[in-house]
């Protein structure tokens, strides 16, 4: 059973990466050994399978790899959040504040609706920022936002914090 799958076991650290100082996780050993990634959309799928959710909302790119196959075994449809420019159709846009910089994300106008129960995926939460943003995107709708859901969470960046009472789920911690 999938159940006895240590899936820390599957994260490899590389440090220095994308930057000097910075220990970044690699989600991509537990992309290649399918009875993994399995365990995730399997653990992910029991938490939400009786909250009737009806939309999962993700941003690019690594939060797509579990908000599809999450969306698929849940019965609720995906949508995914995009860089500027991406998305064909007509778009909301979310622009917030970086360390150095800013950055905006957009979803389609029409993705959700006021009656849709939400859940927000990414691969990572480190300070929230990335997330918060998809929230914001999100709230416009007046969807009932259900929760946010990690693969892995960075617990000592406190990114929790900025979810303002979203109930966060994730499935690997680093305190
Ligand atoms: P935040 O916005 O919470 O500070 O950063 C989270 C976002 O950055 C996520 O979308 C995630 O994909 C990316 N990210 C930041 N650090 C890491 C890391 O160490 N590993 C991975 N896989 N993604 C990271």
């Amino acid at each position: 059973m999938n159940d006895s799958i240590n899936l820390k076991d599957y994260i490899r650290e590389i440090p220095d990466f994308p930057k000097p100082g910075i220990l970044f996780r690699d989600i991509t050993p537990l992309l290649a050994e399918p009875a993994a990634f399995q365990a995730v959309i399997d653990r992910l799928t029991d938490y939400y399978r009786d909250k009737q959710i009806t939309a999962i909302l993700a941003a690019e790119a690594r939060g797509f790899i579990f908000a599809a196959p999450l969306a698929l075994a849940l019965g609720a449809r995906f949508i995914p959040i995009r860089k500027p420019g991406k998305l064909p159709f007509e778009t909301r846009a979310f622009h917030y504040e970086l360390e150095y910089g800013s950055d905006s994300l957009e979803m389609h106008t029409d993705s959700i609706h006021s009656d849709d129960r939400v859940v927000i995926v990414d691969d990572l939460l480190a300070t929230g920022g990335t997330i918060s943003a998809c929230i914001e995107l999100a709230r416009h709708s007046n969807a009932e936002i259900v929760g946010c859901a990690f693969l892995i969470e960075l617990a000592f960046l406190n990114g929790r914090e900025k979810m303002n009472g979203c109930d966060v789920f994730s499935l690997i911690h680093y305190d």
